[in-house]
C-alpha cells in the first residue's frame, strides 16, 4: 500500500490497570500518528493488552480469580483501554491477546517457524525473571537481580519448552542493524542490542509447562506459548490487511531487546518483511521515584485530565523530555507548567487577540496553513519536546510583542496590521499544536476562522 503508516504501541500486562508511565507512550504514539494523519497518510494506529502469562495468572489468583484469568483480564483491558480515551489516544484498534483473530493467527506464525525447521524441544535450566516475563542470562543480572526489578527474585527454571532457534539469525540480525540505521533508534538502544549480539544470542525457550493462562502449543496441550512470543505476534495479526510492514513499533527500553532482536528473527524465520522502525522510549519517574505499585506512586492518567485537561497532560508529557532518555514528573511541576504556558501562555495571548479582534471589529480572509520545515524535522527525527519548544518559541514571542508595543492602545491601521500578524501567528501556532493538543488546536483554529473573531471561554483558567 502506497503512502500508509502503520504504528504500533507496547501492549500492556493485564496485571494491573495502566499508569502515566505507560501513557507517555501511548501519547507519543498517538502524536505521530496524528501528524501522519496531517500528512495525509492512510495511518493504522494500534494498541492493546498483553493478557497471557505467569504474571497475570498469578495477579488473577491474589486477586480470587483463580481459574477465571479471562473474567480478571476482561475488567483490566477495559479499564486500559478506558485510561488511553481519557488523554485522546486516537488508536485505530485495541488489540487483546485473548481475541479469537490473534489466538487463531499465533497458532498459524508457530507452524510457519515449525516448518523453517526453527523449533525443537530441549530442557531448560536456567533464569527467568516473571516481572519482565524472560529468559535471562547470567550476565544480565546486576546483584544477582533483574535490573529492571531490583525487588524481585529471580527464578531458576527448570522445564521441558520447546526452543525457538534464534541463535541461527545472529549474523541476519547483525548485518540488518548494520545496514539500517533507522532500524533502532535512539542510537545508544542500537548500540546495546550489538554489544548483546556480540556476546551471542542463544536459543530461547518459546512454550512453558506450568503456565496455564496461554495458547496451547499446536498439538500439545501440555504446554502453552511463551507470552513474549504469542505477544509480539499480535503486531501482525492487528494489521487489517496492506499495511505491513510496520512503520514504528514503539516501546519502553525494558522491551529492546524482544523487539529489536527477537522479533524480527521470528519475522524473519515466518518469512514476513521486518518493521522498518523500533523506537525505544525511556521511563518517566515521579518526584525521583520508579512509578509501581510497590513504590506506593502509582497516578491514574484519567485522574491527572480531570484536574488539568487532556491536552494540558499531554503538553506536559510530550514537553517534558526527549523521549529516549528517562526524565522525572511531578504534581508540582506539571502544575508550573500549566499556569507558566498554558494559562500565561498560550492561553493569555489567544484570549488577548481575541479581545482585541472583537472589539476593533477586525475581520480577515483565512490563509492555508503549512507545517514549518524545521518543525517537521524535529517530528521525523522523533524530537517532539523540541518541536514543541519551537511553537512556544512562536508564543512567548508573540506576547512579548503585544506587550512592548501595547497593542491595546494602538488604533487605525496601526492595529489592524498588529492585529493580521497576531491572527496569522496563532492560527499556525494552532496549526502545529494540532498533534500535540487536538482539542485546544481544534477549539482555536475554529475560533480564528474569520472573518469575525469573537472572544470565548479561557482555553486555560489558572489554577
Ligand atoms: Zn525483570
Amino acid at each position: 500500500m502506497d503512502n500508509k503508516f502503520y504504528i504500533t504501541t507496547a501492549i500492556d500486562y493485564t496485571n494491573d490497570t495502566i499508569h502515566v508511565g505507560h501513557i507517555y507512550q501511548k501519547v507519543i504514539a498517538d502524536t505521530l500518528a496524528r501528524y501522519h494523519r496531517l500528512l495525509g497518510e492512510k495511518v493504522y494506529f494500534l494498541t492493546g493488552t498483553d493478557e497471557h502469562g505467569g504474571k497475570v495468572e498469578k495477579s488473577a489468583k491474589t486477586a480470587g480469580f483463580e481459574g477465571k484469568e479471562k473474567e480478571f483480564v476482561n475488567q483490566i483491558a477495559k479499564a486500559d483501554e478506558a485510561e488511553q480515551k481519557s488523554i485522546n489516544v486516537s488508536f485505530d484498534r485495541f488489540i487483546r491477546t485473548t481475541d479469537d483473530d490473534h489466538v487463531k493467527f499465533c497458532l498459524e506464525f508457530w507452524e510457519k517457524v515449525e516448518k523453517s525447521g526453527d523449533i525443537y524441544t530441549a530442557e531448560y535450566d536456567g533464569i527467568y525473571c516473571e516481572g519482565c516475563e524472560a529468559f535471562l542470562n547470567k550476565s544480565d543480572l546486576k546483584d544477582g537481580k533483574c535490573p529492571f526489578h531490583p525487588n524481585l527474585e529471580p527464578k531458576i527454571i527448570k522445564e521441558k519448552n520447546y526452543f525457538f532457534r534464534w541463535s541461527k539469525y545472529t549474523d541476519f540480525l547483525k548485518n540488518h542493524i548494520l545496514t539500517h540505521p533507522e532500524f533502532i533508534w535512539p542510537e545508544s538502544r542500537r548500540n546495546e542490542m550489538l554489544s548483546f549480539i556480540n556476546q551471542g544470542i542463544q536459543d530461547i525457550p518459546i512454550s512453558r509447562t506450568t503456565i496455564k493462562f496461554g495458547i496451547p502449543v499446536p498439538n500439545d496441550p501440555t504446554q502453552t506459548i511463551y507470552v513474549w512470543f504469542d505477544a509480539l505476534i499480535n503486531y501482525l495479526t492487528g494489521d487489517p490487511g496492506g499495511f505491513w510492514p510496520a512503520d514504528i513499533h514503539i516501546l519502553g527500553k525494558d522491551n529492546t531487546r524482544w523487539h529489536a532482536l527477537l522479533w524480527p528473527a521470528m519475522l524473519k524465520s515466518a518469512g514476513y518483511e521486518l518493521p522498518k522502525t523500533i523506537l525505544v522510549n525511556g521511563f518517566l519517574t515521579l518526584n525521583g521515584q520508579k512509578i509501581s505499585k510497590s513504590s506506593g506512586n502509582i497516578i491514574k492518567t484519567s485522574e491527572l485530565v480531570k484536574k488539568f485537561g487532556a491536552d494540558a497532560v499531554r503538553y506536559y508529557l510530550l514537553k517534558s523530555k526527549p523521549i529516549g532518555t528517562d526524565g522525572d514528573i511531578s504534581l508540582e511541576k506539571i502544575k508550573e507548567g500549566y499556569n507558566a504556558d498554558l494559562a500565561n501562555g498560550l492561553g493569555n495571548l489567544v484570549a488577548r487577540v481575541a479581545k482585541l479582534c472583537e472589539n476593533s471589529g477586525f475581520d480577515f480572509q483565512e490563509t492555508k496553513l503549512e507545517f514549518d520545515s524545521s518543525w517537521e524535522n524535529h517530528l521525523e527525527a522523533f524530537y517532539l519536546n523540541e518541536a514543541l519548544e519551537e511553537t512556544w518559541a512562536h508564543v512567548n514571542e508573540n506576547n512579548k510583542r503585544i506587550n512592548e508595543s501595547k497593542w491595546w492602545k494602538l488604533s487605525g491601521t496601526e492595529l489592524q496590521t498588529a492585529l493580521r500578524s497576531g491572527v496569522d501567528s496563532i492560527r499556525k501556532i494552532a496549526f502545529h499544536l494540532q498533534p500535540f493538543m487536538p482539542d485546544t488546536a481544534g477549539k482555536i483554529l475554529s475560533q480564528f476562522k474569520g472573518p469575525k473573531i469573537k472572544s470565548s471561554a479561557p482555553l486555560f483558567p489558572r489554577i
